[in-house]
């Protein structure tokens, strides 16, 4: 049974290492297929693709795309995508162009609560110059003292109620999963236990991802426990959809699990990677 692992990111979003290296490490712990998924942007999959030859594995050309759903802020990974495809490109390009002037607010938010500098803090942590995420003010926050870790920050900072949290509006689902099914390839949401909805938002969520089109759900995340590996199973089962793998690897020592260390799908889910 190949090792699948369909949900990490690169220095082309908010993760710590190149695609390359990404790739390398992912080999070394065991993963046969690998899918880089950096936050609205396709431009680290080259490297990935030129690594993941050398390593010997196979990398699948993925993205995770921000989305407003009912207020709320939900994430689609893109499995299986051109990332040449125009439709993708420019809907990725359009997600992405908020993210500048929403640092600035964020910043400015983060100083009325008394943190001054935040925005030329977050900006040394920034690794590409088009895109600027929570995450690299998170990791300034720590450094600056207001957070003894990545894994606390969020809970003081960042988030809705919170200095640093500024609302905002990302792509809608179905602009997303028409993106992805533009560029040939599946729309998978990803890790569904993260979202505060109530479980009759949840099969709202559900229902209407899968009735636009919508192809899986991440049913492995290292944002899940294992009841919720079983939860979520149940969900892709009655909703008729797939089920997805992913760490949501984004560095040495930030991320809750290693590359590739997912258990095996549930008994009863079609896999995503069935028709690869
Ligand atoms: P953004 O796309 O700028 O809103 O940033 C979202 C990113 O922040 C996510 O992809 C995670 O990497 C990170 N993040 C959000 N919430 C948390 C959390 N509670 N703990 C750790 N990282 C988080
Ligand atoms: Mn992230
Ligand atoms: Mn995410
Ligand atoms: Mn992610």
């Amino acid at each position: 049974m190949p090792r699948y692992d369909l949900h990490c990111h690169s220095t082309y979003s908010d993760g710590l290492l190149a695609p390359a290296a990404v790739v390398s490490r992912a080999a070394a712990c065991g993963v046969d297929v690998l899918a880089l998924t950096d936050h609205d942007e396709v431009a680290g999959l080259p490297e990935a693709q030129e690594a993941a030859k050398s390593a010997g594995i196979t990398l699948v050309c993925g993205a995770e795309l921000s989305v407003t759903w009912e207020n709320i802020t939900i994430h689609v990974v893109a499995l299986g995508i051109d990332p040449r495809n125009a439709t993708l490109t420019e809907g990725l390009e359009a997600t992405r162009s908020g993210r500048s002037s929403r640092a600035r607010r964020i910043a400015d938010s983060l100083a009325a609560a008394g943190i001054p500098g935040a925005y030329a803090g977050a900006m040394k942590y920034v690794t590409s110059e088009r895109l600027v995420s929570r995450t690299h003010f998170a990791r300034y926050l720590v450094e600056a003292g207001h957070a003894r870790a990545m894994k606390d920050v969020f809970k003081r900072y960042l988030t809705r109620g919170r200095p640093g949290y500024v609302a905002h509006s990302w792509a809608t689902l179905p602009q997303a999963i028409d993106w992805i099914h533009a560029a040939g390839g599946q729309a998978v949401v990803a890790h569904p236990g993260r979202y505060d909805v109530s479980p009759t938002g949840m099969r709202r969520l559900l229902a209407e991802f899968r009735d636009l089109g919508g192809d899986a759900v991440e049913v492995l995340s290292s944002s899940h426990t294992p009841a919720q590996y079983a939860e979520f199973a149940t969900h892709a089962r009655v909703f008729g959809l797939r089920a997805s793998c992913g760490s949501d690897w984004h560095g040495p020592d930030e991320s809750w699990m290693e590359l590739g260390a997912l258990p095996e799908l549930p008994a009863g889910v079609a896999p995503v990677w069935k028709d690869w």
